[in-house]
């Protein structure tokens, strides 16, 4: 159900980013865009245009002129809100903007919120509330990666496999409804049997769809690449190396990387956000004992450990043993020979056998495209990421679909106790309910509040 927040104003806000541009953007929306726009364009009459046309001209206020400007024209539903939409657009200083847009004001256009022109594209059904979401992940995509999983949503991916759960779910509840108009006399309309399958099927689409979210999230906010060895093995040197800049403090001294640094780089349209860590050494140094603590705390939260070790002073067996120490072999990780430019050949051929282990030399910055490809590969071979399956990265999705998949199982408990229709009936409804949440088809204002406004204003 659509609420009746539609307003019939005009709005209009920036839709460029503030500061100085090249041009910037000014977006209005509303059964006047118009004539309010007309009212201080001198060029063509803009209401005689056709839509989708663009209209070179000034703008003035009285006889001055405030910006020549081009102006393009949207007449709805072939919009992005669906109604009359202008873009002007300006010279791009923040002072021309604030001009044109107080002019607009003025002339009885009224400021937009955040997200409004997204919300009004929305209540108009031009697409559905998890494709308007998308909007906003597209804007906040930094990455080939994220901008994938975004513009899919966008253009319905999503959506499309919701919408055919819930299709389903409401077939099988108008069948248990119908029963209920038929309840003197003792009929099933809705097979049982065909409801528990139907249920089963869509637990397994929900906990897909649900696992999905921990890769979405790790999309989103980029892989926790933990970069762990021990002090002296070389590891503020290959972060600089990998990042291009100095900012972790390289020393001789062991155990001079005392806290932990975090920075992120894109590889292969894949965001990582490397962790430097404290060396992991026993010690008595307080201060360093602290470090080595917060470096077992970051291993936990690795998505992939990049193990570093000085090959010209470490044995194979030695090796073996940090990482039992380190229980590494559990997490996806790689191990890394470093100072290869100081190793005598039989040192190199030592750890030849062993597998994930890539030779570099952080300090001459060679090796650094193997361990890429290499890291790539370890990413890779999680099946989320190569698939074309639909990622979950919305937290918002995520808890919609633990309700519905909750409601679910009711049902399911419901079919294994014989409860009667109506039982089930309101049981399939509420996952019906939460499943319209995800996609729009059920909303409520404090929903859509919260959803639009975190939107930016212009939006
Ligand atoms: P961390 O304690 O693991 O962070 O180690 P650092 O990055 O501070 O490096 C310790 C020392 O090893 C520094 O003097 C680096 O310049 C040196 N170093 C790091 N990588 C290499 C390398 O590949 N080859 C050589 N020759 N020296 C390196």
């Amino acid at each position: 159900m659509i609420p009746s927040t539609l307003s019939n104003d005009t709005i209009v806000a920036l839709a460029t980013a503030s500061g100085h541009g090249a041009i910037a953007v000014i977006r209005l929306s509303g059964p006047d865009a118009i004539p309010l726009v007309d009212a201080v364009f001198k060029g063509k009459n803009l209401a005689h245009q056709p839509s989708h046309t663009l209209h070179f001209g000034t703008i003035r206020e009285g006889d001055q002129i405030l910006d020549e400007v081009v102006v393009s024209l949207f007449k709805g539903p072939a919009s992005y809100t669906k109604e009359d939409v202008v873009e002007v657009s300006c010279h791009g200083s923040p002072f021309i903007t604030e001009q044109l847009i107080k002019l607009f004001l003025k002339k009885g256009a009224r400021l937009a919120l955040p997200g409004e022109f997204t919300k009004r594209a929305f209540l108009n059904g031009q697409f559905d509330l998890a494709q308007a979401e998308a909007v906003a992940d597209l804007i906040a995509s930094d990455s080939a990666l994220t901008h994938q999983i975004a513009m899919k949503q966008m253009r319905g991916g999503f959506s499309a496999e919701i919408k055919a759960l819930r299709a389903q779910l409401i077939h099988f509840a108008s069948m248990i409804e119908l029963e209920l108009d038929f309840s003197e006399e003792d009929v099933e309309f809705a097979d049982r049997a065909g409801l528990r399958r139907l249920i089963t099927t869509l637990q397994k689409l929900i906990s897909d769809l649900l696992q999905s979210f921990e890769m979405g999230n790790v999309l989103k906010h980029g892989v926790a690449t933990v970069i762990a060895g021990k002090p002296n093995a070389g590891k503020s040197t290959l972060l600089n190396a990998l990042l291009n800049e100095e900012k972790a403090i390289v020393s001789d001294i062991p155990g001079t990387t005392r806290d932990v640094i975090e920075d992120e780089a894109t590889l292969g349209g894949i965001r990582f956000r490397f962790i430097d860590t404290a060396g992991l050494r026993e010690t008595l140094d307080t201060v360093e004992a602290i470090g080595v603590a917060r470096t077992k705390e970051q291993l936990q939260k690795a998505a992939v450990v990049l193990y570093l070790f000085d090959v010209t002073s470490t044995s194979p067996a030695q090796l073996q043993e940090e990482l039992q120490q380190l229980q590494l072999p559990g997490v996806p990780h790689l191990l890394l020979a470093n100072k290869k430019d100081l190793a005598t050949p039989q040192q190199l051929e030592s750890f030849e056998h062993l597998e994930n282990l890539v030779f570099l030399s952080a300090g001459q910055k060679e090796g650094l495209e193997e361990l890429q490809q290499a890291l790539l590969a370890l990413v890779h071979a999680n099946e989320a990421l190569t698939g074309d399956r639909t990622i979950v990265t919305n937290l918002r999705h995520f808890q919609g679909l633990q309700k519905t998949d909750e409601a679910l199982q009711e049902v399911l408990q419901g079919l294994d106790n014989g409860l009667t229709g109506d039982w089930l009936a309101s049981d399939i409804r509420r996952s019906l309910y939460y499943l319209g949440e995800i996609t729009g088809e059920i909303t409520t204002d404090d929903l859509l509040d919260n959803i639009f406004t975190k939107f930016c204003i212009g939006k």
